[in-house]
């Protein structure tokens, strides 16, 4: 009864499939049970998090660790998404695999289903900002930066950098039918 199909939603291996544009989900071809605000509602009496995408066949099970982050801004950036009721959504924004060239994956909000963005996107505007005159004090140095553009750097290194100037981004979701890179979307939380 978690299942996303059950309102609609199509998903893949645990992971809500979106259009990556508006960040909307896929909605399957057939006929849903019930409304995707009472699914949200029926998942969220469950433990916290994400953890309903992880069930049914051939889903992983559940061992009470998070597996390590795939994605560079994985955890980082938090949903900007308006709920009904007016409140941000701030859900994190997860990342994964897309088809597109252009964006190959992408973070969405697995908590409302209504901001996803560029993967690539994201990535690059988070290291414009960690090595910005913005950054200030908490700014790497250059070498770190060269470093980081040689690619010398590994996943979790890189992440501990941004982590060490950014708390956190809250992501705008992108304009329907806008296909242009908008920088603009990511704002920081400095540290
Ligand atoms: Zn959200």
């Amino acid at each position: 009864m978690t299942a996303p199909r059950v309102c609609g939603y199509r998903a893949n291996r645990g992971e809500l499939l979106l259009v990556p544009e508006t960040g909307k989900p896929v909605l399957g071809q057939w006929e849903p049970i019930v409304t995707p605000d009472r699914w949200q509602a029926v998942c969220s009496t469950f433990s916290a998090g994400s953890l309903y995408m992880h069930r049914g066949s051939g889903a992983p099970r559940l061992q009470g660790k998070r597996a390590a982050p795939r994605y560079l801004a994985g955890g980082i950036l938090r949903c900007g998404a308006k709920r009904h009721d007016g409140t941000v959504c701030h859900g994190p924004l997860c990342g994964q695999k897309a088809k597109s060239r252009k964006s190959p994956y992408t973070y969405a909000c697995r908590d409302c289903g209504r901001c996803s963005i560029s993967g690539p996107l994201a990535d690059d505007v988070l290291e414009r900002l960690v090595f910005s005159e913005a950054a200030g004090q908490a700014r790497p140095s250059e070498n770190v930066h060269q470093r980081w553009r040689a690619g010398e750097l590994p996943l979790d290194e890189r992440r501990k950098i941004i982590a060490s100037v950014i708390t956190r981004c809250v992501v705008r979701p992108g304009m329907k039918g806008n296909h242009t890179w908008d920088y603009s979307r990511v704002e920081p939380v400095w540290r």
